[in-house]
């Protein structure tokens, strides 16, 4: 058993300890290399685990209508899809003297683009499923 120091107080506190019991602030949990916490019930999770088994929580990049998606999903409904038919339906406005209108639909199509574009570079993230 190892003794680490309250933030709060200096006391010295058992790593295992959940609170200090001189001052009650609560104790940060050490974690592994491969070991994360579940933002919502702070179980200690893998972390390459997808899903908290306390709470049901699920990691990952987008979430529309209660369903959380993953990379794939995220791709595929946030970039390939939008991409498809945002180019498809603005040239096809564009080359029918709806210049502008075709220009504007590109332009609200590419709005999920980069939201999944940058959804993905910053990495998954948990969300609590409604
Ligand atoms: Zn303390
Ligand atoms: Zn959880």
């Amino acid at each position: 058993m190892a003794l680490v120091k309250c933030e709060d107080c200096g006391h010295d506190v058992s790593d295992r300890a959940q609170s200090c019991p001189k001052c009650g602030a609560p104790m940060p949990k050490i974690l592994k290399e491969d070991e994360t916490e579940c933002p919502f019930c702070r179980t200690t999770l893998h972390v390459d685990a997808l899903v908290c088994p306390s709470c049901d929580a699920r990691k990952g990049y987008t979430t529309a209508k209660g369903r959380i998606y993953g990379k794939a999903a995220t791709i595929f409904w946030g970039i390939i899809l939008p991409g498809f038919f945002g180019l498809l339906w603005g040239v096809g406005l564009m080359t029918s003297n709806h210049f502008i209108g075709g220009l504007v639909l590109m332009v609200i199509f590419s709005i999920p683009i980069v939201l999944s574009v940058y959804r993905l570079k910053t990495g998954p993230v948990w969300y609590k499923a409604e």
